[in-house]
């Protein structure tokens, strides 16, 4: 196991009784100077608190955006801002809440934040929730309130994962089934499934888990898309395998066809997990994360095999405006 691993590295709160805390503001990682747009103000870190009868809080209301603001040769930039905030309003529409604002009005949110905040680079996190009115299961009379919380935060799954890759397994947790709960929303909701995931894979020694759809084919990590190379050929399972639409995903999938790397999006049985030469995750947090060993099978040679280098390689030159962006993923701010 690499010595990046995140495998809850201090005490669980259960042993820090500091942590079990009734006031919404304490220690924590947070850096408390920030400020954090909150239906339309700049709001201090310590009071952008909400009220304990919030339905987001008691139902999981709520749907949310991670987008990550690069420092980069050619100036801060915003990655896939756009793309980020309209999947956060189709997230809001799959589940019926009247947002009252507007694409525009978001994306200047999360421009606002990092000016304001003076950050060069950040992980945003738009979010939008069923507020405090009233605590039935029908929610139609509560307040769709809107925040968006800028973060400092470094790689996801640790330093070094982006080089040598990282330990997986399957998870025994499934992904929601269809017609439960919308997997192409970005909901709190099904982030408690996502936990599940991550819990058993870091307490069995893994760093992340892979999950399977109902049907038993491949679906994605806890917060994470999935690709796959054999023979050449990258494959990645289709929206109907319980995935994230992941904004990074359709990147990977662009600056394949781009690079002449054929693709193919359709069902993957388990099994081609222990039989391709090349596996890694993409997520705006993971970024292009090699994937090293899948239930303690290696994968490949057990390093970042050559078509996942070049895809890193051309996803991080995309970053750093190196490479044409036909599609419009940079948000120069
Ligand atoms: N799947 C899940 C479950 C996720 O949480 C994420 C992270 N948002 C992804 C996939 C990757 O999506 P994106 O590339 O848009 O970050």
């Amino acid at each position: 196991m690499s010595a990046t691993v995140i495998t809850s590295p201090e005490p669980s709160v259960a042993a820090r009784p500091e942590l079990r805390r009734t006031s919404a503001v304490a220690k924590s990682k947070f850096d408390e100077t920030l400020k954090i747009w909150m239906n339309g103000e700049m709001t201090e870190w310590k009071n952008a608190t909400i009220h304990i009868a919030a339905h987001a809080l008691h139902y999981g209301s709520s749907v949310f955006e991670g987008i990550r603001c690069y420092n980069t040769p050619k100036g801060r930039m915003i990655l896939g801002l756009r793309q980020h905030i309209r999947r956060l309003l189709d997230s809001a529409r799959i589940y019926r809440m009247d947002v009252t604002y507007s694409q525009e009005q978001l994306e200047k949110a999360c421009v606002d934040v990092v000016k304001l905040n003076e950050m060069q680079e950040a992980y945003l996190r738009p979010l939008l929730y069923r507020g405090y009115y009233a605590l039935g299961v029908y929610p139609d009379q509560c307040p769709i309130d809107a925040s968006v919380i800028p973060l400092r935060w470094g790689k996801y799954l640790g330093d070094e994962a982006l080089e040598r890759g990282i330990e997986v397994c399957v998870s025994s947790w499934g992904r929601m089934a269809p017609n439960t709960l919308p997997a192409l929303a970005k909901s709190g909701a099904n982030y408690m499934n996502s936990q599940l995931i991550k819990i058993d894979a870091i307490r069995l020694g893994f760093e992340e888990g892979i999950a399977l759809d109902m049907h038993g084919y491949v679906s994605e990590g806890s917060g994470e898309n999935i690709f796959l190379v054999r023979d050449g050929v990258l494959h990645t399972p289709p929206l109907c395998s319980s995935i994230l639409p992941g904004i990074t995903r359709e990147g990977i999938l662009n600056i394949a066809g781009e690079l002449g790397i054929p693709t193919k999006v359709e069902e993957i049985p388990r099994e081609m997990l222990y039989i391709c030469d090349e596996v890694f995750f993409t997520g705006t947090a993971a970024e292009v994360t090699p994937i090293r060993s899948i239930d303690k099978v290696q994968v490949g040679a057990g390093k970042p095999g050559p078509i996942t280098r070049r895809l890193q390689e051309a996803y991080f030159d995309l970053i750093n405006g190196k490479r044409s962006d036909p599609r419009g993923f940079l948000y120069y701010v």
